[in-house]
This record gives structure tokens, sequence and C-alpha cells, in this order.
């Protein structure tokens, strides 16, 4: 994807292509996973897309990644038992698809396979 291009979560702030949203501030946006791993699968997104992966928001914009991350534990408190998973894939061979920095908040047993191929 080139820079200039909107990213598909680019394109669900916008309202472009839906998505099941579970929450929204100025600044982060948080959706069900289509394709779901477990049995809460969460992403907690920043709305800008101009952080690849979370290195890269750690070090430009640190307020930001902590509104991910306590947004993500108000949703696993809503969603979960407050227990969860919290990954951040970083690069193609790890699994990251979306170059648009997210958080996937997973509750509950993983599906077989899932994160590790
Ligand atoms: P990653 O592979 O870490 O980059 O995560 C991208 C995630 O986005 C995957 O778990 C996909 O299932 C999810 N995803 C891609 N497109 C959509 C969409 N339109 N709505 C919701 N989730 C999506």
């Amino acid at each position: 994807m080139s820079k200039t291009e909107p990213s598909v979560f680019t394109r669900i702030v916008a309202r472009e292509i839906p998505a099941e949203i579970v929450f929204e501030s100025d600044t982060v946006i948080a959706i069900k996973d289509i394709a779901p791993k477990a049995p809460v699968h969460l992403l907690v997104i920043p709305k800008t897309q101009q952080y690849r992966n979370v290195a890269e928001l750690a070090a430009g914009d640190p307020a930001l990644l902590a509104d991910v991350v306590a947004v993500a534990q108000s949703l696993a408190d809503e969603y979960t038992d407050s227990e969860y998973r919290l990954v951040f894939n970083t690069g193609e061979s790890a699994g990251q698809t979306v170059f648009h920095v997210h958080a996937h908040v997973l509750g509950g047993r993983l599906t077989e396979g899932s994160l590790a191929e």
C-alpha cells in the first residue's frame, strides 16, 4: 500500500466500508475483527494511518499508544473477564497484513493455528 492510499481502517473511519464499531473517540476507533481468531477479537486502531506499527507509534506519539492500551483494557473489561491478549503484529512474516497500526484484543482460547502462521 502506498502512503497516500487510505488503508482499510481509514476507510472504516470514513464510513466508506462497513464495520461493527464498538468504540470511537476523536483519535481512536475499535471494531470487531472480520475474521475472529478467538471468541472475543477486537481491533483498537488509532485513526491516523501515519504509524505503520507499534514501534513507530511509541516513538512518534506515546500518548496515543497509551490511549490505545487504555481503550483495549476498557473493552476487555466489557467483553471479557478482563484477561486477554494484546497483540501488535509487526511485519509481514509476523502476520501483519494491514500496515496501519492496530492492536488485537483477544479474549478466550485462540483458534488453532492463529497468530502462529
Ligand atoms: P494484521 O494481520 O495484524 O495486520 O491484522 C489485520 C486484521 O484486520 C486481521 O485480523 C483481519 O481479519 C482484520 N480485518 C481486515 N479487514 C477488515 C475489515 N474490513 N473489518 C474488520 N476487520 C478487518
